[in-house]
């Protein structure tokens, strides 16, 4: 019997952090004074913990090992939310760009092309005032959103002669800086052409907190600071009223969505059908790497929204074919739309026992509700 293939787009994995990969297990561990209560905010010890242990060795040894498995599995880029920029207790490298550069290196070596995206970091949130940085979290930290932008800055001048790496900026969220540096880092996206990230509404306590400081919601803070627009992606989405998806679609923001990490962190879920009713453009990431399977994420979000809706009319039926959507936006949302980088294929096995026998008109489908990673032949070679 001949081997049957078909070819289709890889996927854009447009949020992850790399050095997650190290909190399989570990990260389900109880906290003893957590117990019942373990949530985002006792898993975000264990992972302080791990980023505390990280050097610019251990860095590039669990990116290479997890962006192989990326590449191994269907996504065809990945945009690194990068965060773990200075030495243990806050000090920078000598290169201060030392771990962005071994996260690039690794990915260079695998071969999977990869959008760096430093994150903003300042204080552990607000309550009356700035919460210094928690001790896992002093790495995170610059002192003020100068010395942040003039960080990324070198580092996106040596991209400009490296291969298969682009940079981007963020910040990593309204609890994690003032909002004035919402504004500067905005600025420094729009004068330089780059896309720009922050996590946003994945969690109720961040909504409180925000309410709290601002008086709004994140994604509001985020309007009023000029932060959203059509080369914006915030990353998760969970909780939103119609007001901030009116924003979004009002801005044409991209939602990135992570379901299984969402899921795995007890987030809550993507509500897909209103922002697809919106017109809101979605796109998906590995984030915290519990699983690292493009065609995982697309299933989840489409059998959760059945879920809630208790239809079988998901976002693959929204939009005609929720694969192809998924790579659209992601790109757009890596800022790689048109580049060669958007071109990249992978070939799937027809002969797979998870679609042996779906016809060619219905695998689109079958992708995003029966498929995983095993079903790819042949990665991308970039
Ligand atoms: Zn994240």
């Amino acid at each position: 019997m001949s081997e049957q293939s078909a070819v289709i787009p890889a996927m854009p994995n447009v949020h992850s952090h790399a050095f997650q990969l190290d909190l399989r297990g570990i990260g389900e561990r109880p906290i003893p004074e957590a117990h019942a209560h373990d949530d985002f905010w006792s898993w975000r010890i264990a992972m302080f913990a791990l980023a505390d242990a990280l050097d610019p060795d251990s860095m590039y040894d669990v990116a290479s090992r997890l962006y192989s498995q990326m590449r191994d599995n269907g996504y065809g880029v990945v945009g690194e939310f990068h965060y773990v920029h200075h030495q243990s207790d806050g000090t920078p490298y000598d290169e201060p760009n030392e771990m962005a550069f071994a996260l690039a290196r690794a990915a260079q070596d695998v071969g999977l092309p990869i959008v760096l995206i430093p994150a903003a970091y300042h204080r552990n949130g607000w309550d009356g005032e700035d919460r210094p940085p928690a001790d896992g979290q002093r790495r995170f930290c610059d002192p003020d959103v100068e010395s942040f932008l003039a960080r990324v800055e070198a580092l996106r001048l040596w991209s400009a002669d490296q291969q298969n790496v682009e940079v981007a900026v963020a910040a990593h969220s309204v609890r994690a800086v003032p909002s004035s540096w919402l504004s500067a880092i905005a600025a420094y996206s729009d004068e330089h052409g780059l896309v720009r990230h922050v996590h946003a509404h994945e969690q109720r306590r961040e909504l409180e907190e925000t309410q709290a400081e601002h008086g709004c919601s994140p994604i509001e803070l985020l309007a009023e600071t000029g932060f959203l627009g059509k080369k914006t992606s915030i990353i998760h989405g969970t909780h939103v009223t119609d007001h901030d998806i009116d924003l979004l679609a009002a801005s044409n923001t991209i939602v990135a969505a992570c379901p299984t990490t969402e899921a795995n962190l007890g987030d809550g879920y993507l509500p897909a059908m209103r922002y697809l009713d919106a017109g809101v453009r979605l796109a998906v990431g590995s984030d915290s790497q519990v699983r690292v399977d493009p065609f995982e994420e697309a299933r989840e979000m489409e059998t959760v929204a059945r879920r809630t809706s208790e239809l079988r009319v998901g976002p693959h039926a929204a939009t005609g074919d929720l694969w192809s959507y998924l790579v659209e936006n992601g790109h757009a949302s890596l800022g790689l739309t048109g580049s060669p980088v958007s071109e990249l294929k992978i070939e799937l096995d027809l002969d797979d026992p998870q679609i042996a026998g779906v016809e060619a008109s219905d695998l689109s489908a079958a992708l995003s509700t029966c498929a995983s990673a095993s079903v790819v032949k042949t990665p991308i070679s970039a």
